[in-house]
């Protein structure tokens, strides 16, 4: 055989590699799965009908071009359909953004940590990572972002609110923000959980976007509508933005079974968005009674909470899986945990404070 391999693309080398959240156990003692941000409600029945009459069809290729989707989009935004694209989830299009923008000898701007197909989107592109270190309060440092921009930057991301801090951005820092931002850079608001936000004080991107035309907002049906396993995300923006994106689309990338799952996600928005404010109520649990066993627990405005363990993470992380839940640690620097069931926050918070008193 020939010595020879077939080339690759030289940025290809050392990717990071994306890292799912781990499973709960298929056997023995029930765990939980805290570790990817996923609704824990299961699909509402008449969203999962819709789904399932779908799936009867799937001999044939969806509607390529989204059109009841968008249609239904547009309209419960209050944008055109012009300003619209689809993806596979919102990390499909965070991947046509860098596809659009971004490639050798160009930049990418982003807070660290965040979200972590970040960099590998970016180095996948070609383009080089500029990472701007979290403030020591877990917020992105807006001023050290604006600081770092050259004129090789092409994209900048916002995750708003942060993964896996759950920290976020307010109005004013953020506008202030966006005016130092030059007109030709996209800035991009990772908005993928929006929906989990009560600060009246953080701005709803699709606000912020309208006269803005350098600015695209990132939303998902994975989270608050339940939908992570059919892969399905949107994003706004003007044109040529939205345009760029259609183009860098996957053909055919967002099934049928997702597109008729996410039109009837939005029509049941009402008893959806009812489940992520007992969610949210979860949440204020969950942080009061970490910081009642005297945890240090940055505010967040998502479905999890995040613990700067550093050297303990792993040790953490294993401790709560033993209990039987399953976080997401990152190791050296501390643990996302998803704010789940009751029944597994508490085997989360259990866990949590018998680690916490063998400090
Ligand atoms: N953005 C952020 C900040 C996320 O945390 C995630 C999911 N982990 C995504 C985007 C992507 O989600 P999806 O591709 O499922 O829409």
């Amino acid at each position: 055989m020939s010595e020879k391999t077939p080339k690759l693309r030289a940025e290809l080398a050392g990717v990071p590699a994306y890292v799912p959240g781990k499973p709960a156990a298929k056997d023995g003692p029930l765990t939980y799965k805290l570790s990817s941000n996923e609704n824990p409600y299961p699909p509402l029945p008449g969203v999962l009908e819709t789904t399932v009459a779908a799936a009867g069809s799937f001999n044939r290729y969806p509607d390529m071009a989204c059109t009841g989707l968008m249609a239904e989009l547009a309209d419960r935004f209050g944008v055109p359909l012009s300003h619209l694209a689809t993806g596979t989830g919102s990390v499909g299009v965070a991947q046509q953004l860098l596809q659009a923008t971004s490639g050798p000898g160009d930049e990418v701007i982003y807070a660290w940590r965040s979200f972590e197909a970040y960099p590998i989107i970016t180095q996948i592109s070609g383009a080089r990572s500029v990472q701007v270190p979290l403030t020591p309060g877990e917020v992105h440092d807006l001023d050290a972002m604006a600081a770092a921009i050259t004129d090789r930057t092409r994209l900048i991301f916002v995750c708003n609110p942060n993964n896996p801090t759950g920290t976020v951005v307010r109005r004013a820092e953020l506008e202030r923000f966006l005016d130092r931002v030059p007109d030709d850079v996209l800035v991009v608001l990772d908005e993928a959980y929006r929906e989990f936000i009560r600060d009246r004080e953080v701005p709803d991107g699709i606000e912020l976007y309208r006269d803005r035309p350098n600015v695209c907002v990132l939303r998902t049906f994975s989270k608050a509508y339940g939908l992570a396993g059919l892969r399905v995300g949107f994003a706004v923006a003007h044109e040529p933005v939205a345009a760029a994106l259609r183009k860098t689309a996957v053909p055919f990338g967002v099934s049928q079974l997702a597109q008729d799952a996410a039109v009837a996600s939005l029509r049941a928005e009402d008893e959806l968005l009812g489940r992520v404010g007992s969610l949210v109520v979860e949440r204020g649990r969950v942080v009061e009674s970490l910081i009642g066993q005297g945890w240090t627990v940055p505010e967040t405005q998502a479905n999890f909470v995040w613990l700067r363990l550093g050297e303990r993470t792993m040790d953490f992380a294993a401790a709560c899986e033993r209990a039987g839940a399953v976080v997401r640690p990152f190791a050296g620097e501390g643990v996302r945990v998803t704010v789940g069931e009751t029944e597994a926050n508490d085997i989360f918070l259990t866990a949590a404070a018998a680690f916490r008193k063998e400090l």
